[in-house]
């Protein structure tokens, strides 16, 4: 696709360090050649972006403000359709994602019967091979506590087994960068290796480990906690378990940001203890972005009342219907998190645990033209993926 050089202009700028009030951001074939403040820099550029500068088609944004796309590395639906369905559903749902500013996402799937998961991961393979922007995917399960278990199916959880993981990998040709599991399971710590050694990230999370179990296996190279305070053991003053653990290893901590799943104190508390590790996830579900009412994630009911999803039978919180917008919107309005540090969540720290720091994750010059338009407010005016829009919509 062509793309005609842009310059937006008129809308504050969120670089990974600053708010530029009045940035100027230049995009060129898809990607972005210079960012500048026009107050500080009184706009100098080269001689090669002032031939660009002089055919860019001017954007006057008119206040608001302009991100990086958003990165989501765990989500599992939304407009009801579930990403173990297949690639049309998934196809459905990305795009009902990318309507709320998620440009870059993994594809969650829920514990199954590994025959079952096989099959979700060849949709999933399916889609990607369409859809540049689906970086991979991620296996919630099936090697995860049953104590712990949340809205995964008791009846399909497995003990660590490097012959089941063996066979997601094949499936997966590659694109599998995730494994959530409970690493104190018997043959957890080995499992965790394996994965590590073949380039997937390891995902402490429907967990019952205590600090010194989780320890372990943030040294055996996990980095990652899945929805941290969700399904895993509390964090109580003399049995720190997972989240303490994850602090001292520097792992990054995904967040469920809506206001359900973690009291905004909490949120707050999360990003005090990882500043630049703090993951803003939506771990939605098929009841994203559609009406309440009764849905099915995995084998299992799920009831949605008042946009909060519950399992029919214990009533236990079940994935969300949140999306990225809202997850930062909140971080912004409702958590009062700095804007930098709440964009850097999900966008920048995101991107740089999938290694796609030079390629996407910021508004910085030489990488992708994937950016969000938010209004004052912080809802998206618009979207530009590769420097294009990417629907209808224009500022
Ligand atoms: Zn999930």
């Amino acid at each position: 696709m062509t793309t005609f050089p842009m310059l937006l202009t008129g809308a504050r700028v969120v670089t990974p360090e600053a708010v530029l009030d009045a940035g100027v951001v230049l995009i060129a074939d898809g990607t972005i050649v210079a960012v500048l403040d026009e107050e500080r820099d009184k706009v100098r550029l080269g001689p090669l972006a002032q031939d660009i500068l002089r055919s860019a088609e001017r954007v006057e944004l008119s206040g608001g403000y302009l991100v990086p796309g958003l990165v989501d590395l765990h989500v599992h639906g939304a407009a009801q359709a579930g990403y173990d369905d297949g690639a049309r559903a998934i196809a459905t749902a990305v795009q009902a994602h990318r309507r709320h500013g998620t440009s870059t996402t993994l594809l969650s799937l829920i514990t199954a019967t590994p025959d079952r998961m096989v099959e979700a991961i060849r949709g999933a393979v399916d889609a990607a091979s369409t859809d540049p922007r689906i970086r991979g995917i991620h296996l919630e399960g099936p090697f995860l506590a049953d104590s712990r278990r949340g809205a995964h199916d008791p009846t399909k959880l497995l003990a660590p087994d490097p012959a089941v993981l063996d066979r997601f990998l094949g499936a997966g040709q590659g694109l599998i960068r995730m494994i959530t599991m409970a690493p104190e399971l018997p043959g957890g710590l080995d499992l965790v290796r394996a994965m590590v050694s073949q380039g997937v990230h390891a995902a402490v999370g429907h967990s019952d480990a205590d600090y010194a179990q989780a320890a372990a296996a943030f040294a055996a190279g996990a980095d990652i906690v899945t929805h941290a305070f969700n399904a895993m053991r509390p964090l109580h003053h003399r049995d720190p378990g997972v989240i303490a653990a994850a602090r001292d290893a520097g792992a990054v901590l995904e967040a469920i940001n809506d206001g359900v799943h973690l009291h905004d104190a909490t949120v707050r508390l999360l990003h005090a203890v990882a500043p630049d590790r703090l993951a803003l996830i939506t771990d939605a579900m098929a009841a994203a972005c559609a009406a309440d009412g009764h849905y099915l994630l995995g084998s299992l009911d799920v009831d949605v009342e008042g946009g909060v999803a519950r399992l029919s039978e214990g009533g236990s919180i079940a994935g969300s219907t949140l999306t990225m917008d809202r997850a930062l919107r909140r971080a912004v309005t409702e958590v009062g998190l700095d804007i930098v540090d709440a964009v850097n969540a999900a966008t920048r720290v995101p991107a740089r645990f999938l290694g796609l720091e030079r390629e996407i994750g910021a508004v910085e010059p030489g990488l992708a033209a994937d950016l969000v338009i938010f209004d004052d407010a912080w809802q998206v005016r618009a979207m530009l993926l590769a420097g294009a829009w990417a629907d209808e919509r224009r500022p």
